[in-house]
Parts: structure tokens; sequence; C-alpha cells
């Protein structure tokens, strides 16, 4: 991955304008778009409405400043863009969808529509530019289809590092999930033991359920203190059948 992206996928005014209108998040970082009445210049996906006759396109920020626009402050410009590829594939639990950086997977859900899963994606990650790519996305989806498969998801080795945006508390959670045993569950209460924080029940309560990486980290291990599933992110159907295979494994 270069810095300096000349993607060439946006090659004339007409393509940029059209990645403009669709808030292309694969654009972000290809072009700059500066917006006359305004005088910013702005990522190509910002969610600002500007009229097409205002705009003018920039190959660089650089270029944007010397033509005396300062940085949009909603979509931010200036900060480095951070490209995350992602890719779908299909689980004996339905879809699922994983999304890797530079420095390992940083996302790995579960769902039922591409484009609901998509905005999710986009949500946890507001300044990524998004490009899909299913052979990007393999060898994560293969990693949570075997770890289904198995009927021990977690007891696998982890296939490839991970890079978990959270934190402190929230990362200490997610590493406390995957020493739950497989065939096991364990209470909110008890991570929050686990991870020293007796009264953060709440807040170990909460970690669960951002845990970015379905399954690999096994949050579905955690169920109330009386025994009943609590909530699951990805459906508590999922849940109840990875508990189930875990069971039988
Ligand atoms: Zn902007």
């Amino acid at each position: 991955m270069t810095t300096a992206d000349p993607t060439p996928a946006y090659p004339t005014d007409e393509a940029r304008w059209a990645a403009i209108e669709r808030r292309d998040r694969a654009a972000d970082g290809a072009f700059f778009c500066g917006v006359r009445t305004t005088g910013v210049y702005c990522r190509p996906s910002c969610s600002g409405r500007p009229l097409r006759k205002n705009v003018a396109f920039y190959d660089t920020r650089e270029a944007a400043r010397a033509a005396g626009l300062r940085p949009c402050l909603r979509c931010r410009p200036d900060e480095p863009i951070e490209t995350l590829s992602y890719g779908f594939g299909e689980t004996p639990l339905g879809l699922a969808l994983a999304a890797t950086s530079e420095t390992g997977l940083a996302l790995l859900i579960m769902g039922w529509d591409r484009a609901e899963m998509r905005e999710d994606l986009a949500a946890r990650f507001p300044r990524a530019r998004l490009v899909e790519d299913d052979a990007a996305a393999g060898p994560a989806l293969a990693a949570l289809v075997a770890a289904i498969d198995s009927g021990r998801p977690g007891d696998l080795t982890l296939p490839l590092a991970l890079d978990e945006r959270g934190t402190d508390l929230q990362r200490a959670v997610w590493k406390a999930l995957r020493d739950i045993p497989a065939g096991t569950t364990a209470s909110y209460a008890q991570v929050a033991r686990a991870i020293g924080r007796p009264s953060a029940v709440r807040a170990v309560a909460q970690a669960c359920g951002a845990n970015p990486v379905a399954v690999l980290t096994p949050c579905h291990r955690v169920v109330r203190s009386d025994g009943g599933l609590s909530g699951y992110r990805w459906g508590v159907e999922r849940k109840q059948a990875l508990l189930a295979r875990e069971a039988a494994a």
C-alpha cells in the first residue's frame, strides 16, 4: 500500500464527481474536492452536499491549500487516511464480513445484509478508506468458518494478527474472553473479576457488545449470571448455535 496512491479509478472530473455523489469511501485519498463557496477542501466521501458548479478537484491536499482552501472540519481531509480491505463470505452460520488493516484483522462480523454490514464497518472506522477485496478477507473468513466447523471456536490458534481498536478496558475484556475455554461459559461478573475490575460489570457487558472479532474472540461464551443467554450482537440464534456446537464437540 502506497501513501501517495495514484489511484487511476477516478481519472476524470466526471468519475470524481460520481464518487462524491455516492460518497465513495474507496476514493478517499485518491483526490480532494474543494468547495469554492465555503472555502474548504474535503475528502470525496464527506457528508457535505456541495453543488457541482462550486466544486473543483485537486490531486493533493497541498494543491487544495495552494488554491487558498482550508481543511473541512467535518471530514478532516488532513488526517492520515488508512486503508482497510474488506470482503464477504458465507459461513455455516450465515453471512460474514472481514476487514483487515496493514496491522491485522480489524473487524470480523456476522450479519444478514451486505449493505447493513458495510454501514457497520463504515461507522466503526469513520476515517478509513474502505476497499472491497474478497481475496484480502479470505484468510480471516476461512478462520471463522474453521472455528465454527470445529465446534471449538477460539480454541484454534489465532491464524492472523489482530488489530483491535478499543480502550484499555475493552482490550482487557476481549483478551479475557479468549481465555474462556470452549464448551464453558462465564458471566459478565466473572469476566469483570478476571480483568481485576470486579465492579465494572456494566462496562464489561458493553465491551462484550463491542467485540470486533466475532467467534474468534468468543463473546458468545458470556451469559447472564442466572444462565440465561443474554443478547448477542449478531443474533441470539447464532449464539445459541455456537454454544450448542461447542457443547457437542
Ligand atoms: Zn468535508
